[in-house]
């Protein structure tokens, strides 16, 4: 797909590696495996976001910003990417973060609202970085109504500030992983690799219909199965069709056929970043077998839904599936609770 009409940042020096999986593949005895390493892309410790930041930064600066605002979690990945961009051009960056649940549906104690949130993992790297400011709101806070507010505050006071959305998710921000479907594409070549499905966290969306969408583009019959880490399949595959929807009309690309869009929801567990037995199992094999760490909010999960599909004999042994490690690792020493 050509995108070089959209303006672009490049935070990253060519492709991200394809690393084969040979003693994970052995271990379970399934389809052949290979993890992408999106862990390794550009901009500070590396992540998905990355690749959407590089379309939603380039676009921001078109329109003058000076200053950019976003918001997640209290240990979001995508705002200590969006921060080190805004590092990495100069700009000034404020994020509004919202306290986690816990398992019995209260804050999490040491979390946020009354308490401050833990200042590790994501939360100490917002600070490293020198976030313009950091806030924390309770669960359940309208978060793109305060980064709209605190958009006129800034304006008010001479800034030119523009908010990226919540995960980077929009029609912009997901053309990194329309660019990254062509990218796996070429690898897919190189190696002559025939591959059945890849397997993806599924959050915000931005990734999984971006890969959707360029592998539909480029006419692969490459499937992608996204795995939830926060919803139902219920909730989240109209999340990804009205993503993959607006990309088609946005590239001028034909519709693409509704099965493509999977989001699996058996993962998830009690809830969005908290701990599963599968996911903790997820991360002790890979760390074992292939010395790959992953994180324990998405591609942990991802992981396991991926072991658990092995074993269920989704896939047969000639089968070649890929694993996207989509970043997240530095939020693993703030979540260590599940592993002692
Ligand atoms: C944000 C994120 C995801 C989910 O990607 P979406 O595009 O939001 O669906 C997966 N892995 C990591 C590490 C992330 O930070």
């Amino acid at each position: 797909m050509d995108l070089s009409t959209f303006p672009r940042r490049r935070y990253t020096d060519g492709p991200t590696r394809l690393q084969h999986l040979p003693r994970l593949s052995a271990e379970l005895g399934g389809p052949d495996i290979w993890l992408k390493r999106d862990d390794e892309l550009g901009l500070t410790l590396g992540g998905n976001k990355t690749r959407k930041l590089e379309f939603l930064v380039a676009e921001a600066l078109d329109q003058g910003a000076d200053t950019l605002i976003t918001a997640g979690g209290v240990q979001s990945n995508h705002c200590r990417l969006t921060l080190a961009a805004a590092r990495a051009e100069g700009l000034q960056c404020h994020l509004v973060l919202e306290e986690d649940l816990g398992p019995d549906g209260h804050p999490v104690p040491g979390g946020t609202g009354a308490n401050p949130p833990q200042h590790t993992g994501n939360h100490l790297l917002f600070d490293l970085l020198g976030a313009d400011s950091v806030e924390a709101l309770p669960h359940g806070a309208d978060l793109p109504a305060r980064m709209q507010e605190l958009s006129e505050e800034l304006t008010a006071q001479g800034r030119t500030p523009v908010v990226i959305p919540i995960g980077g998710s929009n029609a912009t921000g997901a053309l990194g992983y329309v660019d990254a479907a062509d990218e796996l594409l070429d690898q897919f070549a190189e190696q002559s690799l025939d591959v059945t499905a890849i397997v993806v966290p599924s959050g915000s969306t931005g990734m999984q219909a971006g890969l959707i969408t360029g592998l539909h583009a480029a006419g692969s019959s490459t499937r992608v199965l996204g795995i939830n880490v926060s919803r139902s399949r219920a909730e989240q595959e109209p999340k990804i069709r009205g993503l993959v929807d607006a990309l088609a009309t946005r590239l001028d690309l034909p519709p693409v056929p509704a099965a493509a869009t999977v989001g699996l929801g058996d993962y998830v567990g009690p809830g969005y970043a908290l701990p599963t037995e599968g996911m903790v199992e997820a991360l002790r094999l890979l760390g074992r077998t292939e010395g790959v760490v992953l994180d324990p909010v998405y591609t942990g999960k991802a992981a396991a839904g991926l072991i658990d599909l092995v074993r269920q004999g989704e896939f047969s042994a000639d089968d070649t599936v890929v694993l996207m490690h989509s970043g997240g690792v530095p939020g693993l020493f703030a979540r260590t609770d599940a592993f002692t």
